[in-house]
């Protein structure tokens, strides 16, 4: 408790937290709701944090609009330079910051460091990229004409993130649309809120030494009900939300009601394809880091293992082997591997889902227990889960957010496994095990994996911020981090000159007046 305690003092955690900042003042601090944050690691009572008000979402992006006219203003990499500078604070808090993941989302210890280390990579990323938004140059069709393209910072950015990540989702919007020109109102999940709290404390200190105003970093503390308030107002041309298939499109429908732009990262209902030609070795982690890795809660975690039927049952007896053994307790120790769900309705959803899918003929082979007794008072620990089941049951079409997986048997070419991979509504990661070229090529090709992350040799989860990370279908077709994610975040505008001294129309029109 003690460390814990000296966690939240560095990251100027409170008994009870303000509800909203607008990068240097917090507001908000009485008078409103209040929600205790209690640790899924060991129920007990983090800190609270008061709830937002329409009100106090009014003097946010009043701020923010404000706030743009300034941002907007200073060139790119100067604006980069800020990041640069929040980059070097995060990694000054790292371990604090990286602790309080762990203790109020319960990922294990290494995961909240990674999460962190996401964080410190994507500021890197951008300050790079705060040097090269870059459009094209095209040939106009007209003599001494010239025509380009340039892009130009969007304004307010609605960030709404999920509880899984709680901050990394954050800083791959917040710092591309930060170097983009755009200022950014972030509302983090209501069940992680205190990573956000400590987020922006972390930021204070940059904005405040280079004396920026408020209103460029925002943060706001609410449920549905604020993100709603966000989705529906035409003050904030883009909003990026990432959560479940069901609230995405709740988004998704209100701001394509305004025309609004929407970034959605969804939910993802992710599969491995084992073929006979897979290194199985090579493949077991990857398996079982994607099954049970941040206790089935990442959205690329692996929930699907199509295995051909040559090799099933030797892969099952390997899984049957390895997961009795995985050691199952407190995120901070750092013996676990495999820490608790959010809450106890995570765990309903876990057991109801089992239930289902053993009524519709699945055979659950290993866990589905509640774990008990010292160290797991919470009831938030369980045994990861694996299921012999068939692709076409209701359950294994769903995303349930735990550690679930499922036993996929196919026969014949690498074809009948990826149409099995592609036959759910969702599209978010894929992988293929095999040592074959033909196959793995296949699984890539435009025939192959309708995911938007396909990978080869490796798991479907822990992706790198260099490249777009989304995915298609239900998981709702947005991109960011890497590549040229960064374009959503800007306007494009398309430029002509003249520099003749004539008038020429484009597809030579004769207009003479
Ligand atoms: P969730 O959908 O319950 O909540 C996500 C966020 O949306 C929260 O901030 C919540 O307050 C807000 N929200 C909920 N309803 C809303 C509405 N009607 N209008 C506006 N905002 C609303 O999701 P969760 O349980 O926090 O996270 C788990 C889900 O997120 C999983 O489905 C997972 O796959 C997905 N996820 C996807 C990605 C990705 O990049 N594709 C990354 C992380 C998590």
């Amino acid at each position: 408790r003690q460390e814990i305690t000296d966690v939240l003092h560095q990251l100027g955690i409170k008994e009870v937290n303000p509800a909203y900042s607008t990068g240097l003042e917090w507001g908000g601090t009485e008078g409103r709701t209040t929600r205790d944050i209690l640790s899924p690691a060991d129920g007990s009572l983090i800190a609270s944090v008061n709830m937002a008000t329409a009100e106090d979402y009014e003097t946010i992006v009043s701020t923010a609009q404000e706030a743009f006219k300034v941002w907007r203003m200073m060139p790119s990499p100067k604006r980069g330079e800020i990041v640069r500078q929040i980059g070097e604070k995060l990694r000054e808090h790292k371990e604090a910051l990286g602790k309080l993941v762990s203790y109020e989302m319960g990922k294990i210890l290494q995961e909240g460091l990674g999460e962190v280390q996401e964080m410190i990579d994507i500021c890197d990323f951008a300050v790079g990229l705060s040097r090269q938004l870059h459009g094209y140059t095209m040939h106009s069709e007209r003599p001494q004409h010239r025509m380009y393209e340039q892009y130009h910072p969007l304004g307010i950015v609605g960030v709404i993130s999920a509880f899984n990540f709680p901050v990394a989702v954050w800083s791959w919007n917040a710092m591309l649309a930060g170097v983009c020109g755009d200022v950014i109102i972030w509302k983090p999940s209501e069940k992680t809120p205190l990573t956000a709290v400590a987020c922006q404390h972390i930021i204070r200190d940059v904005l405040a030494d280079n004396d920026l105003p408020e209103g460029i970093f925002n943060v706001i503390i609410g449920d549905a009900e604020i993100g709603s308030l966000m989705a529906n107002d035409t003050r904030i041309p883009l909003i990026s939300a990432t959560g479940s298939t069901r609230m995405g499109k709740k988004v998704g429908e209100a701001v394509g009601a305004r025309l609004g732009k929407s970034l959605l990262e969804l939910g993802g209902n992710n599969a491995i394809i084992l073929t006979e030609n897979a290194d199985l070795e090579m493949a077991m982690n990857a398996i079982v880091f994607g099954a049970v890795g941040t206790c089935g809660q990442r959205c690329t975690s692996t929930r699907r293992l199509i295995i051909h039927e040559n090799v099933y049952e030797q892969v099952k007896e390997r899984l049957l082997k390895v997961y009795p053994k995985l050691p199952i307790g407190h995120p901070l120790d750092s013996t676990t591997l495999v820490g608790p769900l959010i809450d106890k309705d995570a765990v309903k959803a876990f057991q109801g889902a089992l239930k289902h899918v053993q009524k519709e003929g699945g055979n659950l082979l290993i866990g589905g227990d509640i774990l008990e007794g010292v160290g797991y008072e919470t009831g938030t620990y369980v045994t990861p889960a694996i299921v012999e089941a068939e692709n076409h049951f209701e359950m294994v079409q769903e995303e349930t957010f735990a550690p679930i997986l499922y036993l996929i048997k196919y026969s014949g070419d690498v074809e009948n496994a990826i149409e099995l991979q592609n036959g759910v509504k969702q599209g978010l990661s894929s992988s293929i095990f095999s040592t074959n070229l033909l196959e793995t090529e296949a699984f890539l090709s435009h025939w192959g994996s309708d995911c938007g992350i396909a990978n080869v040799n490796i798991g479907t989860s822990g992706a790198e911020i260099g490249g777009a990370f989304g995915g298609e279908k239900d998981t709702g077709g947005g991109r960011e981090s890497g590549s040229d994610a960064w374009r959503i975040y800007m306007r494009r505008q398309t430029n002509t000159i003249n520099y003749s001294r004539e008038l020429p129309l484009a597809q030579g029109i004769k207009f003479d007046i």
